[in-house]
C-alpha cells in the first residue's frame, strides 16, 4: 500500500482528470473518487458533486485501514485527499 501511494503523490506530470500540464510547484491534490492527483479546479469540481461528502468520508474510513497511518499527519496519503501538496 504505501507504495501504491507513494507513486501517486510523487510528481504527476499531468493532471489525472483533466490532462492539464503540471509543473512540480504547482498545487495538486487526490482525488476522494479516482485517489489519482489532479489539478485545483478538478477538485473544485469534485466538491461540487452531490455525493462529494459521503465520498470523503468512505474515503477517510478506507484509507485509514489501508495506511493505519494517523489522520491528519501531513505526511499521510489520507491527508493529501484534503490538502494541497507539491512535489
Ligand atoms: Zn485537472
Amino acid at each position: 500500500m504505501q507504495d501504491a501511494w507513494a507513486e501517486k503523490l510523487s510528481c504527476a506530470t499531468h493532471c489525472h482528470r483533466c490532462n492539464l500540464k503540471m509543473a512540480p510547484d504547482n498545487p495538486r491534490i487526490l482525488s476522494v473518487i479516482s485517489h489519482e492527483a489532479i489539478c485545483m479546479s478538478c477538485k473544485d469540481q469534485e466538491e461540487k458533486r452531490a455525493d462529494y461528502e459521503q465520498m470523503s468520508k468512505q474515503m477517510i474510513g478506507q484509507c485509514l485501514i489501508d495506511t493505519e497511518i494517523q489522520w491528519g499527519d501531513p505526511q499521510g496519503y489520507c491527508y493529501h485527499h484534503f490538502y494541497p501538496f507539491t512535489c
